[in-house]
């Protein structure tokens, strides 16, 4: 076993308790070469990063793997602080500082841009933030103030999404990948549909607002070459009083067949035309209708009134000349993530990611940042499911490992983790440990029970906050 000269394991930072953090934590607690202390490190008070604010709710056994996400961070040698921003509430300096190796998993916060007019209009907002507000992420569901300082009080203010959902009768969802599968999924369910799921009370009560007929999905490829998979595909078949309109036409063009030839893009022909011949026939009377518009690109938001109306599309199969305005009250762009800069860390603008060498960060001039490390969607780009995390961790891990075992890490930091408590205490942070988290999931299963659902989850800062909070001596 390496243990470092003082008989003090090697604390090792992980930023981000997503899947790819927690994955991250795992690999360093279940070898045996290495001593390691960790503390997982997120922003927001609670874990689980994108498995809780990313997967849909009406998905629970996606969701559960909170479960497993959860041994890892109840190991004796792993700690937790929710609610701890870095590069906030300490600089990526200031934690370097202080442990021996720091691995960041902070996933890539923002969504691409499309570029066309009309992006920023009221009523076109990104899939990032729908799917955030729906999930219930506290940063989406911040209290405004009834009565505004007067400065403040004639800035325009973005609508909430509670506000565009109500009355909402048609919306464009921008994509072709299982992002824009899930949020058209959600705009097409009636809420009673989704009223078993542990969506906050204050998101159903929103999504009952809306009165939505028609999702219309632009893919901006062909059927067999979306990104999306065939279980996601063949789920909005089975959505209450809707039908999936696809036009015979998109599957007939005629260099599509040679394109699809993976087996997920086959699966996914197989499925679009089983859609397709209802589509053609006719005999669907359903009150709702997702419509899959293959080769379509929009063009410009257009508004009326102040806020989105319609989007002007166009086919982008060489040669087309097919344009076209769709009705819509909401447009939601779901074209991919895209990672953020973290101030003191490298980042390649172009690709949205840290630049990296199997794990190791890298300076724009390709030299190796000591003890700097990244796993995750900052690492590889926003793409794969939730298990691609695991591999992906483990890469990062062993380049950790290796680089302790060569000698390149030196073990400095053996009361880093008391000194870190006490910087953010004189800061005023405290941060939130995994018993603060068990109080949360406790009153959120409460709260449920109340409701007659498994779950409902906590999407204020303060019910989150006022949750976590330790019983008073003597009290239940
Ligand atoms: P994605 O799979 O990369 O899909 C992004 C979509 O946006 C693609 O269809 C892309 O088209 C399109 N696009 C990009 N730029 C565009 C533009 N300027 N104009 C029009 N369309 C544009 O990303 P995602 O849907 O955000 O998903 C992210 C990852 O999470 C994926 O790996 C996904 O599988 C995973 N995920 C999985 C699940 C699940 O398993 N249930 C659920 C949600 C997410 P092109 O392909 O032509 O570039």
């Amino acid at each position: 076993m390496t243990t470092p000269s003082t008989d003090q394991p090697y604390l090792i930072a992980v930023v981000g308790a997503g899947p790819s953090g927690i994955y991250a934590a795992e690999a360093l607690t279940q070898q045996t070469e290495v001593d390691v202390q960790v503390v997982v490190i997120d922003k927001l008070p609670v874990p689980f990063g994108l498995v809780r604010y990313g997967v849909a709710p009406d998905h629970p056994s996606i969701r559960s793997i909170r479960t497993t996400l959860e041994r890892t961070l109840d190991r004796p040698n792993v700690s937790f602080f929710g609610d701890v921003a870095i590069g906030c509430d300490l600089t990526v300096a200031e934690l370097t500082d202080h442990v021996d190796a720091c691995i960041y998993a902070f996933g890539a916060g923002t969504s691409r841009r499309l570029g066309i007019p009309g992006e920023d209009a009221a009523g076109s907002i990104t899939a990032p933030d729908l799917v955030s507000w729906y999930t219930g992420n506290p940063d989406s569901h911040v209290r405004r103030p009834t009565h505004p300082p007067a400065d403040r009080a004639e800035a325009p203010r973005s609508l909430t999404p509670a506000e565009l959902l109500n009355g909402l009768a048609s919306a464009v969802v921008v994509g072709g990948g299982n992002v824009a599968l899930d949020v058209a999924r959600i705009l097409a369910k009636d809420a009673a549909e989704l009223a078993t799921t542990d969506m906050a009370d204050d998101v159903l009560t929103a999504l009952r607002g809306k009165a939505v007929t028609d999702v219309h999905l632009l893919a901006r490829r062909g059927p067999g070459q979306t990104t999306m998979t065939t279980k996601e595909v063949r789920e909005l078949g089975r959505i209450d009083d809707c039908a999936v309109v696809v036009h015979p036409a998109d599957l007939d063009w005629p260099a599509e067949r040679e394109l699809a030839t993976g087996r997920i893009a086959q699966r996914n022909l197989a499925e679009f035309e089983n859609f397709a011949a209802d589509t053609a026939a006719g005999t669907t009377t359903c009150r709702r209708r997702i419509h899959l518009h293959f080769w379509t690109a929009p063009v410009e938001i257009l508004t009326r009134e102040g806020r989105v109306g319609a989007v002007a599309v166009t086919d982008t199969r060489p040669g087309a000349d097919r344009t076209g305005v769709l009705d819509a009250g909401l447009v939601v762009r779901a074209i991919g993530y895209r990672g953020i800069a973290l101030d003191g860390l490298p980042f390649d603008q172009a690709t949205g990611r840290v630049p990296h060498d199997e794990g190791r960060v890298l300076t724009p001039a390709g030299e190796q940042v000591p003890g700097a490390y990244v796993t995750g969607w900052i690492k590889r780009g926003p793409t794969g499911v939730i298990g691609t995390n695991k591999s992906d961790a483990v890469e990062t891990v062993h380049s950790l490992l290796h680089d302790l075992d060569d000698g390149e890490l030196a073990p400095s930091h053996p009361t880093g983790l008391a000194e870190l408590t006490t910087l953010l205490a004189d800061r005023g942070v405290t941060p939130l440990d995994l018993p603060a988290w068990h109080r949360i999931d406790a009153a959120e299963v409460d709260h449920g029970r109340d409701a007659g659902r498994e779950r409902v989850t906590l999407a204020h800062r303060e019910e989150l906050l006022a949750a976590a909070r330790e019983p008073p001596e003597g009290g239940s």
